[in-house]
């Protein structure tokens, strides 16, 4: 699977998640938690967003099964499972589940994040993806 590269707003974020650290950005003016980096806050405009530690734990809010490679970086992927995931920190992001049969996916079903590691750096520069698992 192709990955996405870091840029100059990102790269703390995954440099985190490859040393094992599962942090999203948040606003330290006004607490607003980011779903992902980004150089401002949209709440209240502040610049100086900070990586802050998150349990990982979280629940799908909505998910859907892709069959069609409608991005060819996801095409090895198919059947992949597309999820928006509700962090118990208040945070929405759109991730993958993994090691779960489509049929058993549903609102509200419990999850873990998993950081998964870029398999091999000869490409060339990567980044960890976080997705997520059923929790059980
Ligand atoms: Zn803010």
């Amino acid at each position: 699977m192709k990955r996405p590269l870091p840029t100059a707003t990102s790269q703390s974020f995954f440099d985190a998640a490859a040393a094992g650290r599962l942090s999203f950005p948040r606003c330290p003016g006004c607490g607003a938690w980011q779903s992902y980096p980004r150089p401002y806050c949209p709440v209240c405009l502040g610049d100086d967003l900070e990586l802050v530690a998150i349990a990982g734990t979280g629940t799908v809010h909505a998910a859907t099964v892709v069959h069609r490679a409608i991005v060819a970086a996801f095409a090895e992927q198919i059947p992949y499972i597309h999820a928006l995931v509700d962090l118990d920190e208040g945070i929405r992001v759109a991730s993958m589940i993994i090691d779960c049969p489509p049929e058993v996916v549903r609102p509200g079903l419990p999850v873990a994040a998993v950081i998964d590691l870029p398999p091999d750096e000869t490409d060339g520069p990567s980044t960890p993806l976080i997705l997520f698992r059923p929790r059980l």
